[in-house]
C-alpha cells in the first residue's frame, strides 16, 4: 500500500513559481486559480489524494513554503494461535 502523505502551503511564502507542479512524481500539486495570497499570486494546493509525502516539493521549493506529513507507518500486529491439542 503507497504511503499516506499531504502538504500544507504558507501562502505567506509561495510565489506561484510552480516548481513543485513539476517535481511532484505523482502530480497531485496545482496552483489554487480560485485564491491570491496578499502578495498577489496563486498558491499551490493539493488536487486529489495521492501524495506520498517523498518531500520533493518541500525540498525544491525556493521560499520553504511547503510542509510534509506523512501517515506514520501502522504496526504489525503480530497473533500468536495457539496450537490446540487434538
Ligand atoms: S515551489 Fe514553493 S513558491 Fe513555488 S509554487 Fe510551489 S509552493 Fe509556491
Ligand atoms: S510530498 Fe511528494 S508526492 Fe506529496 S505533493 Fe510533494 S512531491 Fe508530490
Amino acid at each position: 500500500m503507497p504511503v499516506k502523505g499531504w502538504i500544507e502551503v504558507n501562502d505567506l511564502y509561495c510565489k506561484g513559481c510552480e516548481l513543485c507542479i513539476a517535481v511532484c512524481p505523482p502530480d497531485v500539486i496545482q496552483m489554487d486559480s480560485s485564491r491570491l495570497t496578499s502578495k498577489g499570486y496563486h498558491p499551490a494546493m493539493l488536487k486529489s489524494d495521492g501524495c506520498t509525502g517523498c518531500g520533493i516539493c518541500a525540498v525544491i521549493c525556493p521560499d520553504a513554503a511547503i510542509t510534509v506529513f506523512r501517515e506514520p507507518k501502522k504496526k504489525k500486529i503480530l497473533v500468536e494461535l495457539e496450537a490446540t491439542d487434538g
